[in-house]
């Protein structure tokens, strides 16, 4: 995750870290590299800018050249950098506080990883929290994609809504509300239908489901590789449902990290879970402070 970023950065930071004792200047131009390093990376202009005029401005001030360990005071400047912008300190948790079922819209794009995300989510609710769960596919568009989740429910002994050939997405939402009511189930799963690309009919379907169901979580599904693509999908969404987080899948293959650092700045959305692979465990809950100290090795 991330290993191209974080070389990069390694660099830049073992020569500061070699030095005893640093000027303006050794500061000024390590964040010349990590300006360049961020923009490979493929973080969002903006935001490398802030990141950087930010650190600059702190590092250079003379309690931290002055400092006995100047080059390590500028790492901890970056790292809070960092952390900052993937988020924060305090980790984005779910929000559950609402009566039973509480329900969990999963949206994005198709071949983002939704429906895999959709069933490692209730996986881990089930597992960790000890919660009853249920998964409903509402994909009438992609062939075979109810029969997937019903699998992957299988696979990971969460329930899935019986399927019923033909119908229609909102019918399928009311039919998976009863059910869920009906079963006392705690959290009711929803993995609405991709499209290829962010069009109308999409986001009109998302929004009669999200009428029905009043989810208490929106989740967009992203697949970090996009790099900023993801950054502007998110946007998209953000415009026209009410986004509570995002998913970042295929952090697993990420070298960069271009979609993980601009997420947060541009959408304003917090990052709640990152897919680390295809299997059902692969998925971590997603805690900036965490993923900043990969980042910086
Ligand atoms: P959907 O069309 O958005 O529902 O996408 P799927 O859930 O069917 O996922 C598409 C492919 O991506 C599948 O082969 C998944 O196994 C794979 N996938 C999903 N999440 C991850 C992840 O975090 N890491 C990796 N390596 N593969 C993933």
């Amino acid at each position: 995750m991330f290993d191209s970023l974080s070389d990069r950065l390694g660099g830049v930071f073992d020569k500061l870290r070699g030095r005893g004792a640093l000027k303006e200047q050794d500061v000024r131009d390590a964040m010349r590299e990590v300006r360049i390093a961020l923009l490979e990376a493929d973080v969002a202009l903006p935001v490398v800018r802030r990141f950087v005029d930010q650190v600059t401005e702190k590092a250079v001030g003379q309690s931290v050249l002055r400092s006995v360990t100047p080059g390590q005071q500028v790492v901890k400047i970056v790292n809070d950098a960092l952390i900052e912008t993937l988020g924060g300190e305090q980790t984005a948790e779910l929000d559950l506080n609402a009566a039973p079922p509480v329900v969990i819209m999963m949206v994005g794009l198709q071949g983002s990883g939704k429906t895999t995300s959709t069933a490692k989510i209730s996986r881990l609710l089930k597992d960790k929290q000890g919660k009853k769960v249920m998964m409903a596919s509402l994909d009438v568009n992609r062939p075979a994609a109810q029969e997937q989740l019903r699998v992957l429910g299988e696979q990971t002994g969460v329930a899935t809504l019986p399927i019923i050939p033909g119908q229609q997405p909102t019918e399928i939402a009311t039919r998976a509300l009863q059910a869920a009511r009906l079963q006392a189930v705690d959290v009711l799963m929803l993995d609405t239908a991709g499209r290829l690309h962010v069009d109308a009919q999409l986001m009109n379907e998302m929004k009669a489901v999200a009428a029905i169901t009043t989810p208490r979580e929106t989740l967009l599904v992203v697949d970090s590789l996009t790099g900023q693509d993801a950054v502007n999908v998110a946007q998209s969404f953000a415009g026209e449902v009410d986004l509570t987080g995002v998913v970042l899948t295929r952090m697993d293959g990420d070298a960069r990290g271009g979609a993980a650092l601009s997420m947060r700045a541009v959408t304003g959305k917090p990052i709640k879970f990152a897919g680390t692979g295809e299997k059902m465990d692969a998925i971590e809950v997603f805690h900036p402070s965490r993923v900043a100290n990969r980042i910086l090795g």
